[in-house]
């Protein structure tokens, strides 16, 4: 019976170890949308994998950025009232994030880049404008006066406004990302916003950190176990900041008096299966609020998601309440499960 079991051993050993070689983790680093992203991908087209990704990712840049003169976007801002052809991915892009417009009441408006500019979050020289100005810059902070023309792929804006495809052009890099994976495992972090393609090869659940929302943290407050093709995207306000006069000021606008929105959050995790989806709702629910975003899940029941709020209270959807846990640090933070 003994030599039996010594001999299986090695072989159990080497099958586990051959095993352990066929599923081969990939991982590089890269800057790029004003970010540091992590790409990882399993097996053995893993390195082929990330070199494509990394290629879409400088391309979706260069389409979208708002920064780089030769960008869609900034064509579009520099159209002077004019109509601007872009390009199939851009014009796609766009329709999506009017839509989410739509669907969020607004809250998600990509016009409010003027105000992001304003406020000094494009060129770092940070300032608070006034009262007259920032009523100036709410008033022409409106998505419904973009107009799109799908025959001739073009855009077109009026004079004096500018948009920027920030709020949601990480959450739809990730989700392309992850049909490039061609099926293999994967799982790509682009700045915090995390996007994972198929199960991880070794049977363990993809296991995803939730920042501390606290400026200067590295910290995490708790981690989701999940499965298969999810999105796990973050917006908060303590990444993108400037501190004035004892006051914080970040760079998610409420598009409805042109400053940092104010709803009580610290930052807002959306979870679900498409990126882009995702991304729109981070930064619509950070505008709006944790009520807001309740009654959202309530009436839509397509997503998950975690609060942090200001108070230092927690919010969980039900449908992560079993797939969530506070790290070892937070153990006393107070989590209150959204039910329907
Ligand atoms: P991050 O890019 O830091 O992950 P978000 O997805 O929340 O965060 O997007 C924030 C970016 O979106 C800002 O940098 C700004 O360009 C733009 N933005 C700010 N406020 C809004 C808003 N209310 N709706 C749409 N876009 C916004
Ligand atoms: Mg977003």
């Amino acid at each position: 019976m003994h030599s039996v079991r010594f001999l299986f051993l090695p072989m159990v050993l080497s099958l586990l170890l051959s095993g352990c070689a066929q599923t081969r983790e990939t991982s590089s680093t890269i800057f790029a949308m004003n970010t540091v992203m992590e790409l990882t991908a399993y097996g053995d087209s893993g390195q082929q994998v990330l070199d494509q990704a990394t290629e879409r990712i400088y391309q979706l840049e260069h389409l979208l950025s708002v920064t780089d003169e030769n960008s869609d976007i900034s064509a579009i801002n520099h159209g002077e009232g004019a109509w601007v052809p872009v390009s199939q991915e851009t014009f796609q892009l766009l329709s999506l994030a009017l839509s989410y417009g739509r669907e969020t009441q607004g809250a998600l408006d990509i016009t409010a880049y003027s105000a992001v500019h304003a406020w000094g979050f494009t060129t770092g020289e940070y300032r608070v404008p006034g009262p007259e100005e920032l009523a100036e810059l709410a008033a022409r902070i409106d998505y419904t006066q973009v107009e799109l023309d799908p025959e001739g792929c073009r855009v077109r804006l009026p004079q004096g406004m500018q948009l920027d495809l920030g709020s949601i052009a990480k959450g739809w890099a990730s989700d392309l990302l992850a049909e490039l994976a061609g099926g293999e495992p994967a799982i790509f972090n682009l700045g915090g916003n995390v996007r994972t393609a198929g199960d991880k090869p070794d049977g363990s659940p993809w296991r995803i950190g939730i920042q501390t929302p606290e400026a200067g943290s590295s910290g995490y407050l708790g981690a989701l176990e999940l499965t298969g093709s999810q999105a796990v995207i973050t917006s908060g306000g303590y990444e993108r900041y400037f501190e004035e006069d004892g006051q914080t000021y970040w760079h998610i606008m409420d598009p409805e008096t042109a400053a940092p929105a104010r709803s009580g959050l610290k930052s807002v995790t959306i979870v679900s299966p498409l990126g882009v989806y995702c991304d729109a709702l981070s930064t619509a629910v950070f505008v709006r609020g944790a009520d807001w975003g309740a009654d959202f899940w309530r009436t839509h029941q397509d997503f998950e998601m975690v609060l942090v709020l200001e108070d230092g209270s927690l919010w969980v959807t039900a449908g992560l309440a079993g797939s969530f846990t506070l790290a070892e640090d937070y153990q006393d933070l107070e989590v209150t499960v959204i039910q329907l």
